[in-house]
């Protein structure tokens, strides 16, 4: 048995996986947003729950974060939730819980659930990407996690969207300093905002998916850019890693037509006379963080 915990910004999610990744148990509490002693003591509190549910103590924890864990000083970056940036959260959190802990970004963990019994089972390299408030990305090669010295391996989001057209230029301000990065085009928000700088409404990206359905011209046209633009985005990926499959999760996944309309679009960019690369959506929905965290331990 082993643990796996989601730290999200609204929520933190843990389950215990069992033998054959059977869950066990699932628990789920509130995140105290910008707290961050309440955030441990958050942390502690849900694996205490989750130990007694199974009568067990002690257990392996896996945990998936936004941003990542500096190789370098062992202090997190790239959160999100930024009161977890700059602090030693791995030492803190194993001081608290009195063991070894696992850490890993949100993307990697959605990639390695997906990589281990998920969409893309059995796939030797697999990419996989989180399309929601935020952009990110994850590779395992068989099996394994890819993770560099940097601590960014699968980072995406923060690259310029490639090959910009006149009006995508210089692109929209990100929050990491840049403009342009494909987190500004390819997140849910920057589709609503795509959408709200053509149309004039501010509309969230399930509605524009949902307009979109019922032939709304508006909503369909910058469902189609949006769709072109992560065909480009993905193509570099596709380019550099060349992976069997693509997961996608998060909210904006959701959207069904992305998988039949993305692999189109990436073909100009992709450097093959074809491309045997799958776009597919994550089999595990929004349970694969959690059960990415828990693989991080693998089974003996
Ligand atoms: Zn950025």
């Amino acid at each position: 048995m082993r643990i796996g915990i989601d730290l999200g910004g609204t929520k933190i999610e843990g389950i215990v996986m069992g033998e054959g990744a059977r869950i066990l148990a699932r628990e789920r509490v509130p995140t105290p947003a910008g707290d961050y002693g309440a955030t441990l003591s958050a942390l502690v509190v849900l694996v205490q729950r989750l130990e007694q549910a199974v009568d067990a103590r002690a257990l392996p924890v896996g945990i998936g974060t936004p941003g990542a864990v500096s190789r370098i000083s062992g202090l997190m970056k790239n959160c999100n939730s930024t009161c977890l940036n700059g602090r030693p959260f791995r030492q803190d959190l194993e001081a608290r819980l009195q063991r070894e802990i696992r850490l890993a970004n949100d993307a990697d963990c959605l990639a390695l659930s997906e990589a281990q019994d998920g969409a893309a089972a059995g796939a030797a390299t697999v990419f996989g990407v989180i399309l929601g408030t935020g952009v990110g990305g994850g590779i395992v090669v068989r099996g394994q996690l890819l993770a560099g010295p940097n601590a960014i391996a699968g980072e995406w989001g923060h690259n310029p969207l490639p090959a910009p057209r006149e009006a995508e230029r210089p692109g929209p301000r990100c929050y990491c300093g840049r403009q342009g990065c494909v987190e500004t085009w390819l997140s849910g928000p920057g589709l609503s905002a795509d959408h709200a700088r053509y149309a004039g409404v501010e509309l969230s990206a399930d509605e524009i998916a949902r307009r979109a359905q019922a032939h709304e011209a508006a909503s369909l046209a910058s469902l189609q850019r949006y769709e072109e633009r992560l065909g480009r985005a993905l193509a570099t990926v596709i380019n550099v890693l060349d992976p069997d499959v693509i997961v996608l999760g998060g909210g904006v996944s959701r959207i069904e037509r992305l998988y039949e309309q993305v692999p189109r679009y990436w073909r100009a960019h992709v450097f093959s006379d074809r491309v045997d690369t799958r776009l597919l959506p994550a089999r595990h929905g929004d349970s694969s963080g959690v059960r990415g965290a828990a693989w991080l331990w693998p089974t003996p």
